[in-house]
């Protein structure tokens, strides 16, 4: 897990810096907690502190462990992260992604949860729904303009006709978006065959996601160059 460092002011131990998870252990979007100190243990080296956070995306809270290091009798005011709870990892994209969609993130992440925890029907049915996020905020904010209009439009359509009416035209789209849809719904099927593979769906299902995740954030980068000519 990546964490970062962030200075913040605890009853115990004044300001102080502690290390945090970077991305949100629960939404998967990067992380800018408030935090605050729930109890602390005095130890002859050592100060610990049970700390929770909570997330200024998804407004759900996630604790940690800090340790602050006693020096000669004097705590230090660098703590080090010795716990995280919940402890799941979460995948992390491209902040221009991130930007664009960040319900797309966060339901990808409670897929990716499922998936961890060896859910593989709950994450590939997650797993749709967050392409489905993507797809649509895909065609209304790029393909058509963003207007009320547009949005109200694509409301309407079922993830079928999206894919069907935007992207018929380009095979990268059409494929990559199609393949998740089809293998999603098979999760969902209550005939589903004797011999459906859970997790061998779930590879594929993932493999082409991935691919209209890249072209969507390539999409996105070209939009928006960090130069001009
Ligand atoms: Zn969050």
């Amino acid at each position: 897990m990546k964490t970062k460092i962030v200075e913040t002011y605890l009853s115990s131990v004044g300001n102080g810096k502690i290390e945090i998870p970077t991305l949100c252990p629960n939404c998967g979007v990067s992380n800018n907690p408030q935090n605050s100190s729930m109890g602390t243990a005095m130890y002859s080296d050592s100060v610990i502190i049970f700390i929770s956070h909570i997330c200024t995306s998804c407004n759900v809270a996630f604790q940690t462990l800090q340790r602050f290091n006693k020096v000669n009798g004097k705590t230090e005011s660098n703590a080090t992260m010795i716990a995280v709870y919940p402890s799941t990892s979460t995948t992390s994209f491209d902040k221009k992604l991130e930007n664009f969609s960040p319900r797309f993130v966060k339901s990808y992440n409670e897929a990716f949860k499922a998936e961890q925890e060896g859910l593989f029907s709950l994450a590939g049915m997650g797993y749709r729904a967050a392409e489905e996020i993507l797809i649509k905020d895909f065609t209304w904010k790029i393909i058509e303009d963003g207007s009320e209009d547009a949005y109200k439009k694509i409301a309407k359509m079922n993830l079928n006709n999206t894919i069907g009416h935007y992207f018929k035209d380009d095979d990268i789209y059409l494929v990559s978006t199609d393949v998740v849809r089809i293998n999603g719904n098979g999760y969902a099927h209550w005939d589903k065959p004797e011999d459906f593979d859970d997790k061998k769906q779930l590879e594929e299902l993932k493999s082409y996601l991935n691919i209209f995740i890249s072209v969507v954030t390539t999409k996105l980068m070209i939009l928006n160059p960090p130069v001009s000519r």
